[in-house]
Parts: structure tokens; C-alpha cells; sequence
């Protein structure tokens, strides 16, 4: 018997969030049937309900920072009891056969089997998609849900599972520690996230925005030093200082005059994934000091358990403002101008 269940859906592209009913599969032998108590807004929902990546497939239901109460679970589930907490992040299953999968990196999945928590084909419900985390309840296979410390307040656990673990896995992967400098572009969802860890790390760690007023915020967060990324002379002070940047700019823009800023043989990684693609950069700023650009995405299901285990070792959470879910359209409109400290977290009680 299918599940009745409440979430908030886009229709179309153009149109404002609201109430939509639809159904979630029974718990089946190897799921775990998640009250979802909060759910993080990522910058991806909004590009997905508004079609900027053009493969949004309507209704869409947003969400993939999942955290709630698990208050049922297959017989097979061997983790996870009813009434613990549980967490789930951008991927619900994937190809589980292929080298990537194998080796815990799902979201590389080589085949391209990731199933996505929403606008993806839903495996158990042929014909349906997979729907997010603006809703009351998930079934989630128990390989692809998360376990969450009861250490960490609630409402900040949501955004680890994807702003915390996209900017963890590429500071990892890049092995960003003590006496590096590292910069993280923008402070948003992400950025804030990024600023945390690489300060955790051991990292000099350098907030680039473009929004002065969030200077002191920046410093409170981690980093010792802020740059106005606006300001060209601040900028040409950095040059060939960096190691290592991470950026998380959620617009198209010029990349030279951060790539000015990398040290040779310096990387900066993209993880910002906007709607128009960035001017292209200037080969002489790459090949001068052997400079480096690279991409990453979210993480595998091991890494984001690691990166949660680290976050309840350490105390660290997302800065939040929660909202109830009738604001989410604000929300959006709040989080293109940036003004969001320093993510937006659905109070999912709210949702009638
Ligand atoms: P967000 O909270 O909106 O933060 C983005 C930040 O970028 C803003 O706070 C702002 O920081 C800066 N910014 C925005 N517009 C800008 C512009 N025109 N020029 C310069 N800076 C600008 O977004 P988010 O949730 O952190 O997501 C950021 C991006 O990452 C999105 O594109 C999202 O889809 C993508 N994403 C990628 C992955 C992945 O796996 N790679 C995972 C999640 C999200 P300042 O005010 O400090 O300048
Ligand atoms: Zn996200
Ligand atoms: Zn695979």
C-alpha cells in the first residue's frame, strides 16, 4: 500500500512552490521509512524547480538535506532502529556494481546510475520520479541513508548532507591542511560550509565575496582574512598566494582573477553549478604557473558518513535561519541576492 504523503512541488518553471500530495512506497525489505523532521535549501533546488539546468521534469519536489526520525524499517535493515536519527543527502541509490560504486564513490557512478532524491527516474515506482525533501516522510534504501549524531542540534545537520559534504570532499580530496593557504569563493550555503572546514583543517583560510557586509560574519565562521573579490587592487595583493581554492559561486563569472591568485601548481575547484557557463579563462593564466582547474561533486556515501562523524567530533553545523515552508518561495528569492545566513533550513512541522 503506497504512502499518502504532503511535500511542496513546482509545477512548472514558472511558478511559485506549493502544496502537492502524492505517494512514497512502502518500506521494503532493505529501506528505512524517515519522518523528515528539517530539510536544508540548497541553490540546486532552486535551479531544478526553476528548469535553469533544463532537465526539470514537473511536478518537482525539492530537497536533499534530509534529517529527520526513522519510524519504520525493512527486515533485512541491519543499522538502523525506529526512533533513530537519520539523514539523507543528494543520492537515494546508484549502479552499486561499477568501480566507482564499489569503491564508495556513488556519485561518480560510471555508468551514470546515480538515482538523484528528486527529478530522477524512481526505480521502484516505474513510470514516477523520485521526489525530495519538502515533504513529510522518505523511504530510503539503508545503504544511501545516513547516520546522525544526536550530539548536533538538528536544525544544522541538514545542510551537511550536501553544502557540508560537497565542500568537504574536495578539500579532503586535495588534502587542504595546516600551512596551506585556501580561499573559498562566496559565502553562501556552501562557502560558509567550506570557510568551517578548511579552518578545521588546519588551513590560512581566505574568504572571497562579494558582499562586504559579510566580512565579520566570515571571520567569526573561520577565516583569517577577507577579500572583496569586486575590489581589483584587493584582489592583486593575493596573486600567486593560494594553494588551493575552492569555488562556490552560484552565478557565471570571470575566473581569471582568481586563477591569478593560485601559487604555481595551485588548483581551484569548481562546485558552483550555474545557469550560464563562465567566460572562459585565460590560457596564459594556466600555463605560466602550471595552474589547474577542477571539478567536484557532492560525495560518495562512506565520505558524507565521515564528513558527519567529523561534524559531531568537532561541534560543527550549518549557521541557519529556519523558515517555515509557506516562506520557501521567499527563500528563493532571499537566496539570489544572497541574502541568506547562511542557509535556509523548512521547519517541516510547518507543512500543512
Ligand atoms: P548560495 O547559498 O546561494 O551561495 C552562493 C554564493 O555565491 C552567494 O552567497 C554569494 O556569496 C556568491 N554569489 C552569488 N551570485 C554571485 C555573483 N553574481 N557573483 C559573485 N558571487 C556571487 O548557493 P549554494 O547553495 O551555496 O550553492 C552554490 C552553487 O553550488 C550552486 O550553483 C549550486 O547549484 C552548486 N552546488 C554544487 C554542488 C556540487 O556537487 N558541485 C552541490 C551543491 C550545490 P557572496 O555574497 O559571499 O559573494
Ligand atoms: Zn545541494
Ligand atoms: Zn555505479
Amino acid at each position: 500500500m503506497p504512502q499518502a504523503t504532503l511535500g511542496y512541488a513546482a509545477q512548472a518553471a514558472d511558478s511559485p512552490l506549493a502544496s502537492f500530495s502524492f505517494e512514497r512506497r512502502d518500506p521494503g525489505a532493505t529501506d528505512v521509512q524517515i519522518e523528515i523532521l528539517y530539510c536544508g535549501v540548497c541553490h540546486s533546488d532552486l535551479h531544478t524547480a526553476r528548469n535553469e539546468w533544463k532537465g526539470t521534469t514537473f511536478p518537482c519536489v525539492p530537497g536533499h538535506e534530509i534529517v529527520g526520525k526513522v519510524t519504520a524499517v525493512g527486515k533485512d535493515v541491519k543499522s538502523f532502529k525506529v526512533g533513530a536519527l537519520a539523514g539523507v543527502g543528494c543520492l537515494v541509490d546508484s549502479c552499486r556494481a561499477c568501480a566507482s560504486c564499489k569503491e564508495g564513490l556513488e556519485n561518480y557512478c560510471d555508468v551514470g546510475g546515480m538515482v538523484f532524491t528528486y527529478n530522477s527516474p524512481d526505480k521502484h515506482m516505474p513510470g514516477k520520479l523520485t521526489y525530495g525533501g519538502y515533504s513529510n516522510r522518505i523511504v530510503v534504501d539503508e545503504r544511501f541513508t545516513l547516520h546522525v549524531s544526536e550530539k548536533l542540534d538538528l536544525k544544522g545537520v541538514g545542510p551537511l548532507m550536501c553544502a557540508g559534504i560537497t565542500t568537504y570532499s574536495p578539500l579532503r580530496h586535495w588534502k587542504v591542511g595546516k600551512g596551506q593557504k585556501v580561499g573559498i569563493v562566496g559565502l553562501g550555503g556552501l562557502g560558509h560550509m567550506g570557510v568551517k572546514f578548511a579552518h578545521a583543517f588546519g588551513a590560512h583560510t581566505v574568504l572571497f565575496t562579494t558582499s562586504p557586509g559579510k566580512a565579520e560574519d566570515a571571520k567569526k565562521l573561520g577565516a583569517e582574512e577577507v577579500v572583496i573579490s569586486k575590489n581589483a587592487d584587493e584582489m592583486k595583493k593575493q596573486a600567486g598566494s593560494f594553494d588551493f581554492i575552492l569555488n562556490t559561486v552560484a552565478a557565471s563569472h570571470n575566473l581569471d582573477p582568481f586563477l591569478a591568485c593560485l601559487k604555481r601548481d595551485g588548483t581551484m575547484v569548481l562546485v558552483g553549478a550555474p545557469e550560464h557557463p563562465h567566460p572562459s579563462p585565460t590560457v596564459t593564466n594556466l600555463i605560466f604557473q602550471r595552474r589547474s582547474i577542477a571539478g567536484s561533486l557532492i560525495g560518495g556515501l562512506p565520505e558524507t558518513q565521515e564528513m558527519l562523524d567529523f561534524c559531531a567530533a568537532h561541534g560543527i553545523t550549518a549557521d541557519v535561519e529556519v523558515i517555515p515552508m509557506a516562506k520557501i518561495n521567499e527563500a528563493y528569492d532571499r537566496m539570489l541576492k544572497g541574502d541568506v545566513k547562511y542557509r535556509f533550513v523548512i521547519d517541516m512541522a510547518t507543512l500543512a
